[in-house]
C-alpha cells in the first residue's frame, strides 16, 4: 500500500528539536512576562472576511495565499459561510480586542500569542505552508497612550532583548553580516499614505511598462509593494521613485523621530530604510523588519511589523491604536540551529542528546510491577527516569540504559525483598547499594 506523507509545505517536527522549540518559547513567555504581557489564544479558523478588510483584497496574502473555502451549513439554524485558515494572527486579535469590549477597560492592552499560521506560498527552506509566529500586540484606547511613541520603541527595544536572550548575535559595524539587524521605516499616518499612494502611482505610470510583470501588476494594484521588489533589473526604477519620507506630516514625522531618539538611548542598533513598507494594508507609521544572516538563505526575513492605528476601525471598531510584531519561529529555529552547528564545530564537540537520570531495570518479568512502582516514586520525585523489560538479559539491560540514561538502577528479587537497589553511575562507573528511601535524592545529584 502506497504510504500518505505529510501535505506539501508542512512537516513534522519531532524530538529532539521540539525541545528546542519549547525552549524558544519559554524564553519568550519569560521576555513577554517581564514587559506585562499576558497571551491570548485566538482560532485558527476565522471567517475570511476578516483577512479581506484587515489584511487588504489586493495583498499577495489575500488576492493568492490563503486557504479558504466555503463551509456548508450543517443545521437549518447555520449559515454557509466563506472560512480561512488564519494566514496571520494580528487581525485575529484585533477581532478579539473588539469581540469582547477590551477597550472598554480603558486600559492599554498588551498581548502575546505563539501558534501556527497558513499561507499557500512556493515551499523552500524557511518558507512552509503550515509555519509558525510568536507575536504580540499593544493596542487600547489613544487615552492610555496606545499612540505614543514610547510604545512603538519598547516593542522594539523588547524584540531587542528577545534576541539578546536567545543569543542570537547583533550585527556589529566589523561583522555586518553574522547578526541580526533591525530595519525600519515610517510609512506615514492613514491621511499621509494616500498621498504617498497617489505619487507612487504618478511615478511608476511612465516607468511600469519597463519593469517586470509582477511589478506591473504591483504597479496597478498595490504600488506600495513594488518597493519590496528583489528583481534586480527593476532596482533602478525603484530607487528613482519617491520616498515616503517625503510625504510624511508633522505628526509622523515627530513620531519617527521619537522613535529612534528612544532607540539611541537604550543602544538598539537599527538602520533606516525608505523602501520597508511591507505588504499588509494595515499598517500605519513605524514599520520594521529584523533579518538575519545566519542559516536562513534567501528567505532571512526573521521577524516584521509595525504601528496599525486604523486597523480596530477598517474591522467595525472603535478606535484602538495600536503596534505589533510576528517573528517567524521556523526561521528563529532555524537560525538558533545554524549558530549551534557553528559553536559546536569551532569547538570540535559531537552532539550528544541529553540524558535520562535514571534507567529502572527488573532483573525479570516478576519485578514489572515493583519496577513501575519504583519508577513512579522517582518520576514523582521531578526525575527523568526510563523503565526496562525484564525479559532483557542483564548485558542488553545495560547497554540500553547507558544509551538513554545516566545510571541504571537494578531491581531483582533480593532488592524488591530488602528495598535496596543496586545503582550504577556510567560516568564513574561506579556501582553501590542505595536503599528505595534514598534513590531520588542519590540519583537526582
Ligand atoms: P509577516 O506576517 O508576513 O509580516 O511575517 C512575519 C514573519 O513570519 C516573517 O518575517 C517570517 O519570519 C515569518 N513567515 C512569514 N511567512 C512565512 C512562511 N511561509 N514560512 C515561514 N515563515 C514565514
Amino acid at each position: 500500500m502506497p504510504t500518505i506523507k505529510a501535505v506539501r509545505g508542512t512537516r513534522d517536527l519531532l524530538p529532539p528539536e521540539t525541545a528546542l522549540w519549547n525552549r524558544v518559547e519559554a524564553v519568550a513567555r519569560d521576555v513577554f512576562r517581564r514587559y506585562g504581557f499576558h497571551e491570548i489564544r485566538t482560532p485558527v479558523l476565522e471567517a475570511t472576511e476578516l483577512f479581506a478588510r484587515g489584511v487588504g483584497e489586493e495583498t499577495d496574502i489575500v488576492s493568492k495565499e490563503m486557504y479558504t473555502w466555503e463551509d456548508r451549513a450543517r443545521a437549518q439554524s447555520e449559515k454557509a459561510q466563506s472560512l480561512t485558515l488564519r494566514p496571520e494572527n494580528t487581525a485575529g486579535v484585533v477581532r478579539a480586542y473588539i469581540e469582547h469590549k477590551l477597550g472598554d477597560t480603558g486600559q492599554l492592552q498588551k498581548l502575546y500569542y505563539i501558534g501556527p499560521q497558513f499561507r499557500r506560498e512556493r515551499p523552500q527552506k524557511g518558507r512552509y505552508r503550515q509555519f509558525f509566529q510568536i507575536g504580540a500586540e499593544v493596542i487600547g484606547p489613544a487615552t492610555a497612550g496606545s499612540e505614543s511613541p514610547l510604545r512603538d520603541a519598547e516593542v522594539l527595544e523588547m524584540l531587542a532583548a528577545l534576541l539578546d536572550a536567545l543569543e542570537i548575535p547583533r550585527a556589529s559595524a566589523e561583522n555586518e553580516f553574522r547578526g541580526w539587524r533591525l530595519q525600519l521605516n515610517s510609512v506615514g499616518s492613514s491621511t499621509d499614505r494616500p498621498r504617498y499612494v497617489a505619487a507612487l502611482r504618478e511615478a511608476l505610470g511612465p516607468v511600469k511598462d519597463r519593469m517586470c510583470p509582477d511589478n506591473q501588476r504591483r504597479a496597478e494594484t498595490n504600488p506600495l509593494r513594488v518597493l519590496d521588489s528583489k528583481d534586480v533589473e527593476d532596482q533602478e526604477i525603484i530607487d528613482a521613485l519617491p520616498k515616503i519620507a517625503d510625504y510624511l506630516d508633522d505628526a509622523s514625522k515627530a513620531h519617527f523621530a521619537a522613535v529612534l531618539d528612544s532607540l539611541d538611548a537604550c543602544g538598539v542598533p537599527y538602520t533606516v530604510n525608505p523602501r520597508l513598507v511591507r505588504g499588509l494594508d494595515y499598517y500605519t507609521r513605524t514599520t520594521f523588519e529584523f533579518t538575519v544572516n545566519l542559516g536562513l538563505g534567501t528567505q532571512n526575513a526573521m521577524l516584521g511589523g509595525g504601528r496599525y492605528d486604523g486597523l480596530s476601525e477598517m474591522l467595525g471598531g472603535p478606535r484602538a491604536p495600536g503596534i505589533g510584531f510576528a517573528i517567524g519561529e521556523d526561521r528563529l529555529i532555524l537560525t538558533l540551529q545554524a549558530l549551534e552547528e557553528a559553536r559546536a564545530a569551532a569547538a570540535g564537540e559531537i552532539a550528544v542528546t541529553p540524558k535520562m537520570d535514571a534507567y529502572v531495570a527488573p532483573l525479570s518479568v516478576g519485578q514489572h510491577a515493583a519496577a513501575l512502582r519504583l519508577a513512579h516514586e522517582l518520576r514523582a520525585a521531578g526525575l527523568a527516569v526510563e523503565v526496562g523489560d525484564g525479559s532483557f538479559r542483564l548485558k542488553r539491560s545495560f547497554e540500553a540504559a547507558e544509551r538513554v540514561a545516566r545510571a541504571i538502577v537494578i531491581v531483582g528479587e533480593d532488592e524488591v525483598a530488602h528495598q535496596v537497589a543496586t545503582v550504577k553511575t556510567f560516568a564513574t562507573g561506579e556501582q553501590r547499594k542505595v536503599g528505595f528511601g534514598e534513590l531520588a535524592a542519590v540519583l537526582g545529584e
